[in-house]
């Protein structure tokens, strides 16, 4: 959920809402073993805040939102993000064969 990346469900990150306070707050379950309605997360902290700005959670947990997701994004950061293989690759700053470089 959260962004239309489709991925190998073994890598998701599920989370669930602890609901033991008030109000719930969301929490990641990598071990996928606490009960309840889960959401499926791709680990990014991108993928986090995509989820959170469509107010994903809240629709995917059954629950009014807004849901903390201060515990998730932790989690993610502690675990590292993956880089993302979109920006990685910049040619620095030197334009390459401008044509009227030619010219003498
Ligand atoms: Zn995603």
């Amino acid at each position: 959920m959260g962004c239309r990346r489709r991925g190998d469900r073994s890598r998701l990150l599920r989370v669930v809402a602890d609901r033991s306070g008030a109000p719930a707050v969301l929490v990641p379950d990598p071990g996928a073993r606490l009960p309840g309605r889960g959401a499926w997360l791709h680990p990014s902290p991108a993928c986090l805040d995509l989820a959170e700005r469509r107010r994903a959670f809240p629709r995917a947990l059954r629950l009014p939102g807004p849901l903390d997701a201060g515990a998730v994004r932790e989690h993610l950061q502690q675990r590292g993000a993956p880089v993302q293989p979109s920006t990685s690759t910049e040619s620095g700053s030197s334009p390459d064969g401008h044509p009227m470089s030619l010219q003498r």
